[in-house]
């Protein structure tokens, strides 16, 4: 079988890219191969977490959201093969391809810390990454003692969503009235909570205003969920573990050694740690060694493969230097198209339109967000309108009206139509 244009992945970016393509030419003809049955708005799922929006808002079935002629072929690629110009599917099929659109997303890998698998769902240990219902479970049971939010070594899916969930708990147990007799740790094997200001300043002052501690060059190894006991490497020489805090206490810390500590939890929310999905790791198309390993060599600012200019990748799979996150996707898709359409229209010059653009919707409570939105400079590159109006770096209500209705809008009936 083969197809003018093959797309992996019916996610945020391949649905997006699809659409777009057949708003332009109608006539072309696009497989995208995906094997879920149900297509989610994942952004929504911190909301979700803290018991302000249902999970089933965020489903729909994927049948309704395949672009009216394109091909949607239900099944696993198990290898891509691009010196051939063909993907092979786990039922054994053989897809040949002019062009190829790689965005399968970002794996969960559950097996990246000692005993995660095991204790994932239970004994207080959730995330809004894997089940976020679970955590809104967890939020409502918790009775006071010690919580931890956890951010892992790798890169992740929308680098916030770990603090975020942990603003919006903290927001909750003081209207529950728990708040007073508990511990609340976020712990990162980085250096910084988020690395833009202004936003970062802003966060800071959050941390502050709700006594959050933080803890840096901690990285997470093991989980104990029956004994709810988590250790850590710390990453970093210190003389006192207090060196290596903010608004430190010690939280039952008794083992810390140098380059080890572990802590009891009551609660503990993790982002899992990540990586591109297995196919692509072992296929041509990514980095085979270097920082960037596993993820797929794409030009920065063309999206298009360093190897194999028929190919394109973006979304949560693209080796690029910013943060992975469907607002990135929003800018990354119409370099892609319009690419796409020159190679295959062969005429115009190949784009290097993307910037690096990425946000991030900083919820710091319920009623509350900071809308933080940067480029590859590591710059804010906030909406000139909004800007207009609002000052995104400061929390503000109707950014959160923005993330709770607007943005969900826009996904479904805008962006995932290809008209955002
Ligand atoms: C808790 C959480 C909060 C988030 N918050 C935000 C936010 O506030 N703002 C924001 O912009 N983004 C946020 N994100 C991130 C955002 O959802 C992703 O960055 C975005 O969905 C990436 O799009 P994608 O198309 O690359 O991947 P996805 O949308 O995940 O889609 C990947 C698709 O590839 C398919 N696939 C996987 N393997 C294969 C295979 N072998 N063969 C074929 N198909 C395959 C999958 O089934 C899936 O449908 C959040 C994510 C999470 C989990």
């Amino acid at each position: 079988m083969k197809h003018q244009i093959v797309i992996i992945g019916a996610g945020t970016a391949g649905i997006t890219v699809a659409a777009q393509l057949l708003l332009k030419d109608k006539n072309l003809d696009i497989a995208i191969i995906d094997p879920a049955s149900k297509h989610y708005y994942q952004p929504a799922w911190t909301l979700v977490g803290a018991g302000t929006y249902n999970f089933e808002s965020t489903e729909r079935s994927m049948s309704s959201l395949i672009p009216k002629g394109a091909k949607w072929i239900q099944e696993y690629v198990e290898d891509v093969l691009p010196d051939e110009n063909a993907v092979v599917l786990k039922d054994g099929a053989r897809i040949e391809y002019d062009y190829l659109v790689a965005c399968p997303g970002i794996q969960i890998d559950l097996d990246g810390i000692d005993g995660l698998k095991e204790t994932m769902g239970k004994n207080g240990v959730c995330s809004n990454y894997v089940d976020p219902n679970y955590t809104w479970q967890v939020l409502q049971e918790f009775k006071g003692g010690t919580a931890i939010f956890t951010q892992p070594a790798t890169p992740i899916k929308c680098g916030g969503a770990p603090q975020k969930i942990m603003y919006l708990a903290d927001d909750y147990w003081r209207k529950k009235g728990v708040r007073n007799d508990s511990d609340i740790l976020f712990i990162t094997p980085g250096s910084v909570i988020f690395g833009v200001e202004p936003f970062a300043s802003t966060l800071m002052k959050v941390v502050d205003r709700k006594g959050l501690q933080l803890r840096f060059f901690h990285k997470i190894t093991k989980i104990d969920g029956e004994n709810k006991r988590v250790f850590f490497d710390i990453v970093q020489p210190f003389e006192k573990i207090s060196h290596l805090c903010y608004n430190y206490r010690d939280v039952d810390e008794s083992d810390v050694v140098q380059g080890h500590a572990s802590m009891k939890f009551d609660m503990l929310h993790l982002a899992p740690p990540q990586s591109a999905p297995d196919f692509i790791k072992r296929s041509k198309l990514a980095f085979h060694d270097g920082p960037s390993k596993g993820w797929i060599n794409v030009n920065h600012f063309s999206l298009q493969h360093n190897d194999y200019p028929n190919v394109f990748a973006l979304g949560d799979a693209a080796a690029l230097p910013t943060a992975k996150t469907g607002a990135a996707v929003r800018k990354q898709a119409p370099v892609v198209v319009e690419n796409l359409l020159h190679l295959i229209e062969k005429q115009g010059a190949i784009s290097e339109g993307y910037q690096g653009y990425s946000s991030c919707p900083l919820v710091t409570g319920y009623g509350k967000m900071v809308l933080a939105e940067f480029n590859y400079a590591g710059e804010r590159d906030s909406d000139p309108l909004i800007s207009k109006f609002f000052d995104t770096s400061k929390e503000l209500y109707p950014m959160w009206i923005l993330k709770k209705y607007g943005l969900p809008y826009l996904y479904w009936n805008l962006m995932l139509r290809g008209k955002a």
